[in-house]
C-alpha cells in the first residue's frame, strides 16, 4: 500500500523531486494538496523548533505522517546570525540583494569570514518525531560571484572549493549542500523504517 507523507511546503517541484527518489511505496503531497491553506507562521528560536512547529501542525490538523525542512546561514563572526532570521534578514521583503548587503557589510571588520548552511528536516512519523541535520560548511566572500542558485549562493563559497555556489550552479550543489544532505538522511530513514 502507497504511503502518504506530506512535505510541509508550497513547492511542487521539491515534493516531486522526493516522491520520485522515494519510490512507488510513497505518494508525497504539499500542503495545498491536502487543502492546508494557512500560512503557518515561524515563531519558534531555532531552525529545530520552526520544522517541527510546521510538521506538528499538519500532524495535529490533518493527521498526516509530515516531514518539513528549515534551512539558516550560521555566520562564526555573527555568533550564528542571521540563523532563524536567514530570509527576512535586511527585513520583511525577504529581499535577497538586501540580504547580502547587510550581511556583506556586517562582516567589513571580521577576520573569520567562515559560516555553514544548516538544513533541518523534521519527520513525523506515527508517534515518532526525528530530527535529522545537513550541514555544508564554507566561507562568505568580500563581494557577489556567479549568476546561479538563489538566496545567499553569489557569497557562499563551500569548503574545498574556489568559487560561490552561484558560481558552480546545481549540479554540485545537489551533492554537496546542506538541503542535499539532510534530505539523503530522510530518504535512508524512510527506506530503513519501511523495511
Ligand atoms: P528556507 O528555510 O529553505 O526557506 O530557507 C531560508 C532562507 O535561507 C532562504 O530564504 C534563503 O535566503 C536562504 N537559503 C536557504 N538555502 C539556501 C541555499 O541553498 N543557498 C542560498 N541561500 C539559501
Amino acid at each position: 500500500m502507497r504511503h502518504t507523507l506530506v512535505f510541509a511546503t508550497n513547492n511542487p517541484h521539491k515534493s516531486r523531486e522526493i516522491e520520485q527518489i522515494l519510490g512507488p511505496g510513497y505518494e508525497v503531497k504539499t500542503l495545498k494538496e491536502i487543502g492546508c491553506f494557512e500560512d503557518i507562521e515561524e515563531t519558534e528560536p531555532t531552525l529545530e523548533g520552526n520544522a517541527l512547529l510546521k510538521a506538528r501542525y499538519v500532524k495535529q490538523h490533518f493527521g498526516f505522517d509530515c516531514f518539513s525542512e528549515d534551512t539558516g546561514l550560521e555566520v562564526t563572526s555573527l555568533a550564528g546570525a542571521p540563523g532563524v532570521h536567514t530570509a527576512r534578514y535586511a527585513g520583511e521583503s525577504r529581499d535577497p540583494d538586501a540580504n547580502i548587503s547587510l550581511l556583506l557589510k556586517n562582516l567589513e571588520s571580521a577576520q573569520d569570514r567562515s559560516a555553514q548552511f544548516r538544513t533541518v528536516i523534521a519527520l513525523l512519523r506515527g508517534d515518532e518525531e526525528i530530527l535529522l541535520e545537513g550541514i555544508c560548511k564554507g566561507t562568505i566572500t568580500i563581494e557577489k560571484k556567479g549568476d546561479k542558485g538563489f538566496g545567499y549562493d553569489p557569497v557562499f563559497m563551500p569548503e574545498g572549493y574556489d568559487q560561490t555556489f552561484a558560481e558552480l550552479g546545481d549540479d554540485v550543489k545537489n551533492q554537496i549542500s546542506h538541503r542535499a544532505k539532510a534530505t539523503r538522511l530522510l530518504i535512508d530513514t524512510l527506506h530503513k523504517e519501511k523495511a
